[in-house]
């Protein structure tokens, strides 16, 4: 067992070498902690502010298992951790957050099942394994819905948006359900949401919580573009996005940080989308706007430590860079009041993430 909390100078496990576990391996070092990365890309953004980095693939479960007998815990940065590799990380080491938050986060069915039965609410959705199951959840949801398979989606990958024309094609349940690759899917009734929020919340060892306010995201073909913090909604609305992410985060028996994703409706109420059990993106501002940001509560909570302070101290709006739009970093360092996060990726690929930046007051 391992001794609680962990003394500085013990060795943090990361899963996943992106730029989440690059601020993840930062955080640590601020606390003394040395960060090792388990990553199958050589010269990961991680990697190299971390004080080690095993590269291998995940079915490499030797290569995990001896990654984790040199780490005192070992936690992730993507959510879709296989459960092989999970579970022979946990073998030689505390897995934070656990196998149970995983499996819920890796299957949208299980996820709306989970949260329906904590009587948060979702969209109405049905399981969906072929065509006709699709025609026939369409019979029942209407013809407004996005057909996304169960796993392995992200960032509006794997969806396909079903409308009321494509219903009049001849073949539309075969050719949406070849769309996402005939995997087992869900059909969602779409939302008619007024804003999507999202909730950053943590959850220590000893159970103790702590939530940031919420946040107002917006999205552009499915991915995150801006955060704005505090998100202009009601007190009760505020309320009620804490409830939702205490009763989970209490349900999963839960150490570390969480992001819950939530579509916001006229009248307030608030639908779960999706969580992931990892720090997000849409909490990418709490470093530069709190007393604690999420990268070192996440730390302190898988390392047994007293959670930090989550309380805003000024509004902030984060902006994520894609592709070459990183290369301004200089530009916009010169902004007061902006903070420039560059994540060191070798490759700047168009549409995919390569930096924020994050304006303060
Ligand atoms: P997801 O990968 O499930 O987070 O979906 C990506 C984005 O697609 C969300 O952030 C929403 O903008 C949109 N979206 C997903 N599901 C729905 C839904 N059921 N109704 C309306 N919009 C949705």
């Amino acid at each position: 067992m391992t001794a609680s909390p962990l003394k500085t100078g013990s060795t943090i496990g990361i899963l996943g070498g992106g730029q989440l576990g690059r601020m993840l391996a930062l955080a640590a070092a601020d606390l003394g902690f040395d960060a090792r990365i388990f990553t199958p890309e050589d010269d990961s953004p991680a990697s190299r502010v971390a004080a080690g980095a095993t590269v291998a693939p995940y079915s490499d479960l030797d290569a995990v298992t001896r990654f984790a007998s040199e780490c005192d815990v070992v936690t992730y940065e993507f959510e879709n951790v296989p459960a092989a590799t999970a579970e022979a990380a946990g073998a030689h080491a505390p897995l934070r957050p656990g196998p149970k938050a995983l499996a819920i986060a890796q299957d949208r069915l299980a996820e709306k099942t989970f949260a329906n039965g904590l009587g948060i609410e979702t969209v109405a959705f049905a399981d969906v394994v072929s065509p006709a199951d699709l025609e026939a959840a369409i019979k029942t949801l209407g013809a407004s819905a996005i057909l996304k398979t169960r796993r392995e989606g992200y960032d509006g990958k794997g969806q396909v948006r079903i409308t009321p024309e494509m219903l009049k094609g001849p073949g539309w349940a075969e050719k949406a359900f070849a769309a996402v690759g005939s995997a087992p899917s869900i059909l969602e009734a779409f939302a008619p949401f007024v804003h999507e929020v999202s909730i950053i919340a943590a959850r220590g060892e000893d159970g103790a919580t702590a939530f940031y306010p919420l946040t107002e995201n917006r999205h552009e073909g499915g991915v995150l573009r801006e955060s704005r913090a505090p998100a202009a909604v009601s007190p009760a609305t505020a309320k009620r996005g804490q409830e939702i992410a205490r009763a989970m985060l209490g349900a999963l028996d839960y150490v570390g940080v969480i992001g819950i994703e939530l579509f916001e409706l006229p009248d307030g109420r608030l639908l779960l989308n999706e969580f992931a059990p990892r720090v997000h993106n849409s909490g990418h501002w709490t470093p530069d706007a709190c007393v604690c940001g999420q990268f070192e509560m996440h730390i302190r909570a898988v390392a047994g430590w007293p959670l930090g302070n989550p309380t805003q101290l000024a509004p902030a709006v984060m902006t994520n860079l894609f592709g070459e739009d990183v290369l301004a970093a200089p530009e916009l360092a010169k902004e007061p009041g902006a903070r420039v996060h560059v994540y060191g990726k070798r490759d700047l690929v168009p549409g995919r993430k390569t930096g924020h930046v994050t304006r303060v007051g």
